[in-house]
């Protein structure tokens, strides 16, 4: 049976718990453990796939097709596992399978209530989460003291009743805030949120101190002291340059053999933490630096576009060279602004995205890229418009009042297909989740990926219009990817561009800090290019 680590957050969201969790995930995966990470979300929605990401922050998609929280990113980047809809478990989803069950009589009439159904349902998944594993780590989203929380935080404290508790930690992530009046750290707020845990009886073991300021041995001591765990449990997370070194800086201070110790077990070997560092020493001090131009629309919140800014930089510490990303709002660009606002770039993407409102923008920044020889890659919505922008600009196809034409797409060179038209009704028009693609031989896509056969996450209604392929080919579009089961077109290239790729697919979700994704190390390995060049002609 698997053992399990509970990760709380205190005080204020935002602490960086998922990244805190994660980073936990890497450590134990060194130490020779197989590991895997449940997500906790007390919020309503059964997922987060209807959430707006100018409030959220990205929908990260799995192979399974689920739709999740961000934090999923995290850590499928820091542990390098592939997760599933098993991982990420809300409120939303809990009621929905608990009402359910009562709807069915599965309660034999019993009165359903949050203790024991909802807790009981809460321990199944997380149980279910654990199987096969050394250890499970469960976030719980939301700060110790919230009303949606209680259930969640009830059913991890019965945890340590129903497995044992030397097979349970609860580490608890928490703020030490500086005052600037008083010049001084602080612990109260610390000593409350432990006190608010202890009160529906957790005893945390761990705590996690977020802070700006190094903490000194006798303010950990107090810590101790009040919170009644031991000085050593008291770890301290600065603010990092990087996010990629938080489990460097949490393993300097033990923390690994720490949750091994709670547990009981007896650590193989010490982590080999080589390659992280290497990820932070290039992150942090390769000497040059490419500017990409991400033309997207919901720029305004940082997280919307996490994953391909993450993948980014995975690109940029594999080729050895810093990654700037700035953020262009693509309405922008509208009315032939493009020319002027992306002079900058050494590279231009366009990431995806759900409606209307900025395509026009993300088309006059394909334009731009294509006819400048300027490194593109499209993503997904980003893909479409260039597609859309080949067929308006090059192929002349001017026929945008066709009868295919659906609100959502401009051009009838992108549309919903027939089978999916009878589903709109139903919502279940979403291509989600891992599809097979194959790769023509003799393309860019072919060459970066290194093989033929490829698999990728999904996440759009929209396809390319197969009624157009040959009429796009015979303007010079490189058919590079095919889903063959389904004959979809999944890339695009430009033979003779510096590096024109568009892909219907998300290859950020599965872009690692150590491993790449071939299409993001591609890119940026041709804005390095193309910037030195520029670079040349100064
Ligand atoms: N809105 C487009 C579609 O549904 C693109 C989606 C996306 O970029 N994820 O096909």
């Amino acid at each position: 049976m698997s053992k399990f680590v509970f990760v709380t957050g205190g005080v204020v969201s935002s602490l960086g718990k998922g990244i805190t969790a994660g980073s936990i995930g890497t450590l134990l995966k060194k130490r020779g453990l197989k590991v895997s990470i449940l997500k906790i979300d007390p919020y309503l929605n059964v997922d987060a796939g209807t959430m707006n990401p100018f409030q959220h922050g990205e929908v990260f998609v799995t192979d399974d097709g689920a739709e999740t929280d961000l934090d999923l990113g995290h850590y499928e980047r820091f542990i390098d596992v592939s997760l599933s809809e098993k991982n990420s478990i809300t409120t939303g989803k809990i009621y929905s399978s608990v009402i359910k069950k009562e709807r069915r009589g599965d309660y034999l009439g019993g009165t359903v209530q949050v203790i024991p159904h909802i807790t009981n349902d809460i321990q199944d998944r997380i149980i279910r989460a654990g199987e096969g594993l050394d250890v499970l780590i469960v976030e719980i989203g939301g700060t110790v003291g919230d009303i949606e929380g209680q259930p969640f935080l009830e059913a991890i404290r019965q945890m340590a009743v129903r497995v044992g508790r030397e097979n349970v930690v609860y580490c608890h992530v928490t703020l030490i805030p500086y005052l600037e009046a008083a010049k001084e750290l602080k612990t109260k707020p610390t000593q409350h949120s432990v006190q608010e845990l202890r009160r529906i009886g957790i005893l945390p073991n761990i705590l996690v101190c977020r802070t700006s300021r190094a903490m000194d041995q006798g303010m950990k001591n107090k810590i101790a002291l009040f919170c009644d765990v031991p000085p050593e449990a008291v770890i301290e997370v600065r603010d990092e340059p990087t996010i990629y070194n938080v489990p460097v800086a949490l393993h300097k201070q033990g923390l690994d053999d720490l949750i091994l110790k709670n547990l009981g077990i007896k650590p193989e070997n010490e982590p080999d933490l080589s390659d992280w560092l290497r990820v932070v020493d290039r992150y942090m001090n390769s000497p040059e630096e490419v500017k990409i131009a991400l033309v997207g629309k919901y720029v305004q919140h940082k997280d919307a576009y996490l994953s391909v800014v993450e993948a980014l930089h995975h690109g940029g510490i594999s080729q050895g060279v810093r990654v700037n990303i700035i953020s262009v709002e693509a309405e922008d660009l509208e009315n032939g602004k493009a020319d002027e606002i992306l002079k900058f770039a050494d590279g231009v993407l366009i990431p995806g995205g759900f409606g209307v409102r900025g395509v026009e923008g993300m088309i006059e920044a394909a334009k731009f890229a294509r006819e400048n020889n300027v490194p593109l890659f499209g993503i997904c919505l980003g893909m479409q418009m260039m597609v859309v922008e080949f067929a308006r600009n090059v192929c002349k196809l001017h026929d945008a009042h066709s009868k295919e034409m659906n609100p959502a797409t401009i051009h009838p060179v992108i549309h919903l297909m027939e089978e999916q038209e009878n589903l709109h009704d139903l919502g279940g028009t979403m291509r989600l989740g891992a599809y097979p693609c194959d790769l023509a031989e003799g393309t860019k896509s072919a060459k970066v990926y290194g093989e033929l056969k490829i698999s990728e996450r999904h996440r759009h209604r929209y396809e390319f219009n197969n009624a157009y392929r040959e009429r796009l080919e015979n303007c010079g579009l490189k058919i590079a990817g095919i889903c063959t089961e389904r004959d979809l077109v999944e890339i695009v290239e430009l033979p003779e561009h510096i590096w024109y790729i568009g892909g219907q697919f998300h290859g950020e979700y599965k872009s690692r800090p150590t491993k790449p994704h071939p299409l993001f190390d591609g890119f940026i390995n041709a804005a390095m290019t193309y910037m030195r060049n520029r670079a040349k002609e100064a």
